[in-house]
C-alpha cells in the first residue's frame, strides 16, 4: 500500500505573528512543486489564524499543538476542536512528549483528547515514545504498545486517513540525538503489525506513521527511504525555512 508522505513542523512555543507569517510564507515557497507529499505546520494557537490567512491558496495543512475534547466550556487555558477548525486547522497534535513529561498528561487524558478530536472532525497526530531508560531496559515495544492501546481506547478506525501516529523517542527530541534509520524502521514495522492486530488490515496499512526526534536536512533522505517511515514530525529544524524547506524536499534513496 502506498501512503502519501507527510512532513510536519511543530513550532512549539515559538514565533509572534510577524515571524510566523514570514516563516509560513517561506515554507509555502519551498513546498511549491512538491505536490506528491503533504506539508503540515503546527504553529502556536495565537498565530494560527494569521498563518492560515497567509497560506490561503496553498495546499499546506495546519494543526493545533494540542486540543481539548469538549466543544466549549469552563476549561481555562484549553482550546477546543471547534476553535481549531474555525481557524482552518484540520489536525491536532496529541500526547506530545513535552505535554506528557512537562505537563503531566497521562494516557487517559491523551485518549480523551484523541477521541474528542476524532468526534469533532479533526485528525489527531497521536505521539508516542519511550524514554532512554525504557529503551535500555528492552521495553521499547511494550511501552509503545501500551501507549497506543491506551491512547486509542474506544476508537474504531474505519478510515486510515482519520489518524496519524508519530513515533518520537523521548531521548531523541530536541537532543540532537536521532534514532538511526534502522532503529526507527524497526519500531515502525512493529507499530504497523500492532495496528494490523488492532484494526482491519486495510485500515491499519493505510495509517501514516511519522518519525520524530532531531530530524534534520542531513538525515531526512535516509529516514524517508525506510519502507515503514511515512513522514516526519520536526521540531527545532522546522523553525528555519531553509532547513524545513530542505526536509520537505526530501529525496528517497535508491
Ligand atoms: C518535536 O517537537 O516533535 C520534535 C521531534 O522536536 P525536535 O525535532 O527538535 O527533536
Amino acid at each position: 500500500m502506498t501512503r502519501r508522505p507527510l512532513i510536519a513542523g511543530n513550532w512549539k512555543m515559538h514565533t509572534i505573528t510577524v515571524e510566523a507569517v514570514g516563516l509560513a510564507c517561506r515554507v509555502a515557497h519551498a513546498a511549491r512543486g512538491y505536490a506528491d507529499r503533504d506539508v503540515l505546520l503546527a504553529p502556536p494557537f495565537t498565530v494560527l489564524a494569521a498563518v492560515a490567512s497567509e497560506l490561503i491558496g496553498t495546499e499546506i495543512l495546519l494543526a493545533g499543538q494540542n486540543v481539548h475534547w469538549e466543544v466549549s466550556g469552563a476549561f481555562t487555558g484549553e482550546v477546543s476542536p471547534a476553535m481549531l477548525r474555525d481557524v482552518g486547522a484540520g489536525y491536532a497534535i496529541v500526547g506530545h512528549s513535552e505535554r506528557r513529561h512537562l505537563f503531566g498528561e497521562d494516557d487517559a487524558m491523551v485518549n480523551r483528547r484523541t477521541v474528542g478530536a476524532l468526534a469533532h472532525g479533526l485528525i489527531p497526530i497521536l505521539c508516542i515514545g519511550e524514554t532512554l531508560e525504557q529503551r535500555e531496559q528492552g521495553e521499547t515495544m511494550a511501552v509503545l504498545t501500551d501507549q497506543v492501546k491506551k491512547g486509542l481506547a474506544g476508537v474504531t478506525l474505519a478510515d486510515p486517513h482519520a489518524l496519524v501516529l508519530a513515533y518520537e523517542p523521548v531521548w531523541a527530541i530536541g537532543t540532537g540525538r536521532t534514532a538511526t534509520s534502522a532503529q526507527a524502521q524497526e519500531v515502525h514495522a512493529g507499530l504497523r503489525s500492532l495496528f494490523v492486530d488492532l484494526f482491519e488490515k486495510q485500515v491499519a496499512e493505510g495509517v501514516r506513521i511519522l518519525y520524530g526526534g532531531s530530524v534534520k536536512p542531513d538525515n531526512i533522505d535516509e529516514l524517508m527511504s525506510c519502507q515503514d517511515i511515512d513522514g516526519v514530525l520536526v521540531g527545532g529544524a522546522a523553525l528555519s525555512a531553509e532547513s524545513f524547506g530542505r526536509i520537505l524536499q526530501f529525496r528517497q534513496n535508491g
